[in-house]
């Protein structure tokens, strides 16, 4: 099987070729600065010992901390976790907030782990990482399984070993341990406010726009009723059981009400049954694809009809139908920028940590539109300066700003 990390190279290699990148920079930007392998031994309730293989990856700093989460999941690899630290350098440069990118991960199934063996082995990953990680040197967050109990326990076992409590060694947090304002809603209502700007230049307005949406969880439903409150008509929304459509427009807080009550959007009262397939395949104005990666693929991409794709979830699309999608016109706002919300909230949770002052809500989304607003021009000056796709655009902006610090910096010798 090949490297995941040797084929997301390759859009790096893509852009550096564009912007005509000093060889010298890039060769080090095409490398991890850091990868960590530890061995992590966990008492289990019934008193054997199991070890398992934990990850930390700093991929580049040269912009700030290492900023990235860290995920619980049988399937961490070395390979996915630099890889993952990579897009997240990308993603920190694209929208310029102070951050390098990091991720981490431990190799377990947490599933099958009682809360107390997931305590133990998060403390114990945390004390195996605890050089690396720290304000100043790498910020980690929740990922796939880790959530905001997990922070908890590692700024308190972080704060055990500095004899204080250090809140901002992690985001992510509870509000009452130093969480932000407006984070779980940071990334839907990112995406809110890059598909205004993308319709606003490809003369889309969100007003009376058809939308469909692909999941509905942390991100997909905030987007879908951010987007709905912006005049726009969400015709389709799916979950993992199924989708489900209205040429009217589905009303989102009825949708989000069925969910708490019965677990699935599946069946709500005025919408015909679709499955996720045919979500993709809607004649809309703006798809969201939320939920997971390589939806669309070469089997799909011709027949997509939506004009506009927002990614919302991480890696919607292959190589192979981005190809097809730009040869047909279809504008795709790759994941790195349109994603971007959560890690930018992120920064505020550790401004706000540091300062030890906490912002209203109403002040962080300010602040989460001005980001991600500039960050949309960037790309789409840059996409019409060298006529490039905003996916490969997304990636000479964040990379070009890399490359800029580590020349200003030098090498140091
Ligand atoms: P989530 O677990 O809250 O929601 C996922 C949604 O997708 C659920 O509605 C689930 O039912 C649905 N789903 C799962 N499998 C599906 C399938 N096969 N077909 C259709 N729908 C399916 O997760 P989330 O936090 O909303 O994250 C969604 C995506 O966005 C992921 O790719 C994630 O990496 C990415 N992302 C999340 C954040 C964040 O802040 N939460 C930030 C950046 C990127």
């Amino acid at each position: 099987m090949g490297s995941l990390f040797e084929d997301a190279l390759k859009r790096v290699d893509e852009a550096a070729e564009r912007l005509n990148l000093d060889e010298n920079i890039y060769r080090i930007l095409r490398k991890p600065k850091k990868q960590v392998i530890v061995s992590i031994p966990v008492e289990m309730d019934d008193g054997t010992i199991r070890v398992f293989d934990g990850y930390r990856v700093h991929y580049n700093v040269a912009m700030g901390p290492a900023k990235g989460g860290i995920r619980f999941h049988p399937n961490v690899t070395l390979d996915e976790v630099t890889t993952l630290a990579m897009w997240m350098t990308w993603k920190c440069a694209v929208v310029n907030i102070p951050f390098g990118g990091g991720k981490g991960g431990v190799a377990v199934d947490p599933h099958k782990l009682s809360v107390k063996e997931l305590e133990r082995l998060t403390r114990r990953y945390t004390a195996e990482i605890i050089d690396l990680i720290g304000p100043d040197v790498d910020v980690p967050a929740p990922d796939v399984n880790t959530n905001s109990q997990v922070m908890a326990w590692i700024v308190d076992t972080y704060s055990m070993h500095m004899r204080k409590t250090v809140t901002s060694v992690v985001t992510g947090k509870p509000i009452f341990l130093g969480g932000s304002r407006g984070r779980r809603e940071a990334t839907g209502r990112g995406i809110m406010f890059i598909a205004r700007e993308a319709g606003r230049v490809y003369g889309l307005p969100l007003k009376n726009a058809t939308v469909a949406v692909q999941g509905f969880g942390n991100v997909g439903s905030v987007a879908a009723k951010l987007i709905a409150m912006h005049g726009a008509r969400v015709v389709a929304l799916s979950d993992v059981n199924g989708g489900i459509y209205n040429e009217n427009g589905i009303d989102v807080n009825a949708a989000l009400r069925k969910v708490e009550e019965t677990g699935t959007i599946v069946g709500l009262e005025g919408t015909t049954p679709i499955t996720n397939e045919q979500l993709l395949e809607l004649d809309v104005d703006f798809l969201i694809p939320a939920a997971l990666e390589n939806q669309i693929t070469r089997e799909n991409a011709d027949k997509i009809k939506a004009k506009i794709i927002v990614e919302g979830a991480n890696g919607p699309t292959t190589t192979e139908a981005d190809k097809v999608l730009n040869e047909r016109g279809v504008k795709v706002i790759p994941d790195i920028l349109s994603n971007a919300g959560g890690v930018t909230v992120s920064y505020f949770e550790w401004v706000q940590d540091r300062d030890g002052y906490f912002w209203k809500e109403s002040v962080v989304n300010d602040r989460l539109e001005e980001v991600m607003t500039d960050a949309f021009n960037d790309v789409y000056q840059m996409s019409k300066q060298h006529n490039v796709p905003m996916r490969l655009a997304a990636y000479m902006v964040a990379i070009k700003r890399v490359a800029d610090i580590t020349k200003a910096r030098g090498i140091y010798a």
